[in-house]
């Protein structure tokens, strides 16, 4: 079946789904396949719970009405979701970078959607799959759309953006991050580039940050739009407070890092003509979660969980944050950073170092790689262990900051730090 046709289906409803778990009424069931699951199995299942059809690439169901045999569901799934955004006549603002991508476009979100009907990438739906089905939860009624892409390695934005095709694109940080899949520092600031390289040859626009300089050298050749000169960092104490004009702006975001992202967000309200006052109230309305830098206070202990993720250059922001802030007794731990390759125990080293030459009053350093780094600080090998350690030496009115990797799943602490 073509693409044409398939476009008839979804336009009925606009609804695409690939799990069976959440199937919502008259979607189109798209039978992806990965490494632990094979959706193909799961098409009648999805008939059964609402959808309209499925489609497959495993010919198992013989002429059924409603299943449509396809070569390969995912590039189906992919070639849909450009052709619904080329007939989406709609401004597309495409987000990349190291650090900071799903925070920058919660808040471009919560700007922009104080006056338009935005639609954004749930979560952190931001690969070969979540951008498609992101272009897919547009509308006719959508206004503008804030697209994440994500990359662990080259060519990975430039497939992206083929599928997104943004209109103005912006790329939080060059960082540390994914050095495995990119091939080191020079190999991450090329992948990300390759959204500049998209707008560059469309005649499109980038959005940037004028004292990142590798953003201003990477993006000479095209339209340019700078942050807003008239925003001006102020504090961070815990949280970033910043003004625009002479509109003072408090945010609940802690750590000097997400000044800019509150500024590019700032910058694309203004650029879409909203006021400064929804922006500000946007932008301070704005509370992150998911383990992103939120500030819990318990029983005994003030913690700032960033859990979510980490890699050198987010662990250096935000231990040097943490240094910055007004807080007694301060105390960090630190679970290991993954997909680092060669230079791993190198970069948890620099890290070590770095901690070493803060002033914090405590240090907990957990996982296999940062066991094998040398310091005088405590290290314990297993969660498990560190678990054990402050089982028997609970923290007491400490400021404690901790940060890893997803799969170090530190926020578990919560449930052994009072
Ligand atoms: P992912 O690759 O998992 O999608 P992301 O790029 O979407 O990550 P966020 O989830 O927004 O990033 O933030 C993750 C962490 O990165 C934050 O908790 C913070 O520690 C750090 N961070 C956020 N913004 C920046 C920034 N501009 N520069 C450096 N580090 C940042
Ligand atoms: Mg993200």
């Amino acid at each position: 079946m073509e693409i044409k046709e398939i476009y008839k289906l979804y336009k009925e409803h606009y609804l695409v789904d690939t799990d069976t778990r959440n199937i919502r009424k008259n979607t189109l069931f798209f039978a992806l396949k990965g490494e632990k699951f094979n959706g193909n199995l799961f098409a009648k299942e999805a008939l059964k719970q609402g959808a309209l059809f499925a489609i497959v690439d495993e010919d198992l169901y013989q002429n059924h009405p409603n299943i449509i045999l396809v070569d390969n569901v995912l590039k189906i799934l992919q070639q849909l979701a450009n052709y619904h955004r080329k007939i989406l006549d709609i401004p597309i603002i495409g987000l990349t970078g190291s650090n900071g991508k799903t925070t920058t476009k919660e808040l471009i979100n919560a700007v922009l959607s104080t006056t338009y009907k935005t639609s954004a990438t749930k979560g952190n739906l931001n690969n070969h799959i979540g951008v498609p089905l992101t272009l897919l939860s547009m509308t006719p009624k959508t206004e503008i759309g804030i697209v994440e892409m994500g990359a662990n390695h080259k060519k990975e934005i430039a497939f992206l953006c083929t599928i997104c095709e943004p209109d103005f694109g912006y790329i939080t940080n060059f960082g540390k991050a994914h050095l495995e899949g990119f091939g080191g520092i020079e190999g991450v600031i090329e992948g990300k580039s390759e959204l500049y390289a998209y707008l560059e040859k469309n005649n499109k626009s980038a959005f940037i940050n004028p004292d990142d300089v590798i953003q201003v050298e990477k993006s000479k050749k095209l339209k340019t739009i700078p942050f807003n000169p008239n925003l001006k960092y102020l504090e961070v104490n815990p949280f970033v407070k910043l003004s625009l004009n002479s509109t003072n702006i408090q945010s609940h975001l802690i750590g000097q890092y997400n000044y800019t992202n509150i500024a590019i967000a700032c910058t694309i309200g203004h650029y879409f003509k909203i006021s400064d006052k929804k922006i500000k109230e946007a932008i301070e309305n704005y509370i992150p979660d998911n383990n992103r830098s939120q500030i819990i206070q318990k029983e005994a202990n003030k913690i700032i969980l960033d859990a979510y993720n980490a890699n050198p250059t987010s662990m250096k922001a935000a231990l040097e944050n943490f240094e910055s802030i007004k807080a007694p007794n301060k105390t960090v731990i630190l679970g290991d950073m993954f997909e680092l390759g060669k230079t791993s125990l190198e970069e948890h080293q620099t890290i070590v170092k770095l901690v070493e030459k803060l002033h914090f009053d405590d240090c907990y350093f957990v996982g296999e790689i940062f066991h094998q780094t040398t310091t005088k600080n405590m290290q314990f090998k297993t969660f498990e262990d560190l678990l054990a350690h402050l089982k028997n030496n609970p923290l007491n009115l400490q400021s404690i900051l901790i940060k890893g990797s997803r799969g170090m799943r530190l926020e578990r602490l919560l449930e052994i730090i009072n």
